[in-house]
């Protein structure tokens, strides 16, 4: 309760408070930008005059479990030298899904772990707004993450683990010494199988499962440059933490996970860098600073069960 109130002591910058209405639906706060932009944005110019005013109305984070409107009056603009006209730019908004940059922020940690129509009421945010900050949050984050390679990966054991979920079979990709879930992919063909194996550096193992059928099979084991192929059961001996870990995770899935969609299970699986397990190799050598150079070894299994644990509860429902 204090702490939406404490985010509150941040006012949006440049804005001057018109008014503050409490219904007993939510909280609506008139705001109105101040100040002049430091200039045109097409020619540069400063000749910059009022041009009349908008009313945009956005959605913030709410304040003692009230939603929160912002109706914020913003003036429009026009360049007097070429002539262009456009809106006064605001710091820390979304445009796109008209909502604060925090209320984004907000809705994308909370929806790893929380259904969405649950979400929306909490916020006070309706459920498909829910749904397309998440989508687009997840789209731009996970175009990211596969612009990746793995150089960590060199001579190193790889897993490749089946798990059916939302009644679908993926593959999980498990660097067995680091314990971490590197890839995973939404379905098993060959086109999928082969651009995870080419973005690894050469490795020194590849477990494969029975599943993949034996074409499937030929093909990865063709794409590894002579590394050891295991089947994926031998896990059980030669990685017992991993293969503990794949378990646990199976189970988590099929229970508290079961209900929520494959993106939800990648958002938390793969894109949630708290969960990444990182170490430093040397200092950036293109740095001017002293930078240091990281190796990201994906997502540490452990972290992500003692997460999924203790942040989903026991019967989730969908979203
Ligand atoms: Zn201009």
């Amino acid at each position: 309760m204090s702490n939406s109130l404490d985010y509150w002591s941040l006012p949006l910058g440049e804005m001057r408070l018109r008014h503050m209405t409490e219904t007993p639906s939510g909280i609506v706060i008139g705001l109105e930008t101040e100040g002049l932009p430091q200039g045109c944005p097409v020619c540069r110019s400063k000749k910059v005059v009022g041009y009349g005013q908008l009313n945009l109305r956005i959605r913030d984070l709410p304040i003692n479990n009230k939603a929160v409107m912002l109706d914020i009056r913003r003036r429009r603009l026009r360049c007097n030298h070429c002539g262009v006209t456009f809106n006064q730019p605001i710091a820390h908004i979304s445009e796109r899904h008209r909502a604060t940059t925090r209320l984004v922020q907000k809705v994308w940690k909370s929806s790893l772990s929380m259904p969405f129509a649950h979400l929306a009421k909490v916020l006070g945010v309706d459920e498909k707004t829910i749904r397309n900050i998440f989508n687009n949050t997840y789209v731009a984050k996970l175009h990211q993450f596969q612009m990746r390679s793995y150089p960590h990966t060199h001579q190193a054991a790889i897993a490749v683990y089946p798990l059916t979920i939302l009644r679908k079979p993926r593959l999980l990709w498990v660097h067995c010494q680091q314990n971490c879930l590197i890839e995973i992919n939404a379905n098993i063909n060959a086109e999928d199988l082969s651009s995870s194996l080419q973005r690894f550096a050469p490795i020194a193992t590849l477990y494969l499962p029975m599943e993949l059928g034996t074409e499937l099979r030929a093909t990865c084991a063709g794409l590894t440059n002579g590394a050891t192929i295991v089947e994926t059961d031998q896990l059980a001996h030669h990685h017992p933490a991993t293969y503990a870990c794949l378990a646990d995770l199976t189970t988590l899935v099929e229970t508290r996970l079961a209900k929520r969609s494959f993106e939800v299970f990648c958002a938390n699986a793969l894109l949630d860098k708290t969960l990444h397990k990182t170490t430093r190799t040397g200092i950036d050598p293109q740095a001017t600073n002293l930078r240091y150079q990281k190796a990201n070894f994906g997502t540490d299994l452990t972290r992500l069960i003692a997460k999924l644990e203790r942040e989903l509860p026991a019967s989730n429902t969908a979203g």
